[in-house]
């Protein structure tokens, strides 16, 4: 891997995003339920995006993709080695 990106598989925690504030997590959780409604994926209790979604959204959040990676492992919605990934990778 090269760049900024995290290296590891981004797993978003659905059921921890839903319970966070919809004003921190609204654009994330309307992403993840667009990705869900797109591949009729609605039973999981995590949700696997493309790294190229990641960088979309940090766009959106206006974070480069690493903070983006580390506020979601802050949340809780990615797990502690999406963060420990990313530190080996850079
Ligand atoms: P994995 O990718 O490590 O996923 C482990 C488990 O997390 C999955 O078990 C599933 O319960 C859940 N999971 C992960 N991502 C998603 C998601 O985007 N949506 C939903 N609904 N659940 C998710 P499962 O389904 O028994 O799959 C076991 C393993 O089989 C997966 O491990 C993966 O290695 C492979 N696999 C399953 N489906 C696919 C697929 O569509 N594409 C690829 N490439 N591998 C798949
Ligand atoms: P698409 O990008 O044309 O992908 C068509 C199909 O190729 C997908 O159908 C899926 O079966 C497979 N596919 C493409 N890329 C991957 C990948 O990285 N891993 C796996 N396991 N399979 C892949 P599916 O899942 O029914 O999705 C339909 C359409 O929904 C996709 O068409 C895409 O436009 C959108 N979509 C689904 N999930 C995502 C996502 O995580 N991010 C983005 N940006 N779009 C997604
Ligand atoms: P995965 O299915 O294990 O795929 C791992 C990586 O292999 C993907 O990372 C992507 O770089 C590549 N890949 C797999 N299938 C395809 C494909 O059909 N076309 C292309 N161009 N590349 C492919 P990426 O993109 O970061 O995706 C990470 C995970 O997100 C995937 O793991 C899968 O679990 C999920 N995902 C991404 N896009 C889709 C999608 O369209 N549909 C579904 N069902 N799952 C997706």
């Amino acid at each position: 891997p090269s760049g900024s990106e995290p290296a590891a598989k981004i797993v978003i925690n659905l059921e921890r995003l839903q319970q966070l504030p919809a004003e921190k997590a609204g654009p994330l959780a309307r992403y993840a339920a667009a990705i869900q409604s797109q591949r009729g994926d609605y039973n999981g209790k995590v949700l696997s995006i493309r790294n190229e979604d990641l960088r979309s959204l940090a766009i959106i959040y206006d974070m480069s993709p690493g903070e983006l990676s580390d506020q979601l492992v802050d949340w809780g919605v990615l797990p502690p080695e999406a963060r420990v990934a990313r530190a080996i990778d850079e």
